[in-house]
């Protein structure tokens, strides 16, 4: 099914979680257990990232594969970075081939270490570039989605300049986007005020991640630059050697965030898992969603 259908036929908001393709075969069979049990409740998608520079290359396409064995929806990540275009293309080619109907195109991060991106000297410089791929090479037949930040890109000048390069990927095809995870909502709400204010229309479906783990945690927001809420760090900080304590108090933040999205009638949410059932299954349930 392509994305772009599952939205516009939805009754209600949809739920979609994300994965990263695990490197040693216990990940992998602790990847499929939670996927089991994740998909009793009923996911519209399920998603499966691209390592940096394409090192996950051939794990994502079997992963892609997998997926769909498995009776879900993927929607496969690509990036540009690091990678010749001809590269980038084939690529797509094995995923369209293995069945994959939707793809998020990426540019990716800079190397480890370095802030500044450069892109391959053959390669594509921005996402909008690998949307326009797409749209050339195989039209509608695939739904295509693209990254958004409701705090900003961590590379962009201003959050006008990011919105202004967001609506240029949105006119190069995109049918809708995942923002990057945010903790307070309002971060969330003033981008889809200003997006829908530039005529950009498309379903942005909100990216959460429920905290497990403290350390986690602060690699992840120095990375993708997202902020926490005062009250809710110093919580953290105050239980960061009680794994059980962050645990709760991630779900019961996460819960809270993802009740006032549907609230506010929400096209869907997604879940960054990273590959692990338990805080998002008691986010689900928690908010009344009962597993199949
Ligand atoms: C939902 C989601 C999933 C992700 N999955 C993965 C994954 O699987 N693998 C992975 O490696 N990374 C992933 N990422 C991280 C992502 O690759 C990084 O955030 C990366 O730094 C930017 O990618 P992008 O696709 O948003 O880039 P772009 O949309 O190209 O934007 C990158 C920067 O360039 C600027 N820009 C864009 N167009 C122009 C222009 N025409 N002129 C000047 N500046 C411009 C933007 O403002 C922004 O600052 C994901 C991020 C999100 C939010």
């Amino acid at each position: 099914m392509k994305i772009r259908d599952l939205l516009r036929a939805r009754r209600g908001p949809l739920f979609s979680f994300e994965f990263f393709p695990p490197k040693t075969p216990e990940g992998e069979e602790a990847l499929f257990r939670t996927m089991e049990e994740l998909k009793a409740f009923r996911p519209a998608f399920v998603s499966i990232t691209y390592g940096a520079m394409g090192s996950t290359r051939e794990r994502s396409v079997a992963w892609a594969r997998r997926i769909l064995d498995l009776g879900l929806t993927p929607l496969a990540h690509l990036t540009v970075a690091g990678q010749r275009r001809e590269e980038v293309a084939k690529v797509l080619g094995r995923f369209v081939a293995s069945g994959v109907e939707n793809v998020l195109a990426l540019r990716g991060d800079p190397p480890r270490g370095e802030r500044v991106f450069r892109p391959h000297p053959e390669g594509f410089r921005y996402a909008s570039e690998l949307v326009a791929l797409i749209r050339e090479r195989y039209g509608e037949a695939l739904s295509v989605g693209g990254a958004a930040y409701p705090e900003g890109h961590p590379e962009s000048g201003s959050l006008e300049a990011d919105l202004r390069h967001f609506k240029a990927k949105v006119e190069a095809g995109l049918d809708f986007a995942i923002t990057q995870l945010f903790f307070h909502n309002a971060h969330y709400f003033g981008f889809l005020e200003r997006a829908r204010r530039l005529g950009i229309a498309i379903p942005i479906l909100p990216g959460i991640m429920p905290i497990t783990s403290y350390p986690q945690l602060r690699r992840f927001t120095e990375v993708c630059g997202a902020s926490i809420p005062g009250p809710l760090l110093s919580r953290l900080e105050r239980h960061q050697d009680d794994p059980e304590a962050i645990l709760e108090i991630g779900v019961e933040h996460a819960t809270r965030q993802v009740a006032e999205l549907l609230e506010a009638g929400v096209e869907g949410v997604h879940f960054y898992t990273l590959n692990r059932s338990p805080a998002t299954r008691m986010v689900l349930e928690r908010l009344g969603f009962k597993p199949a």
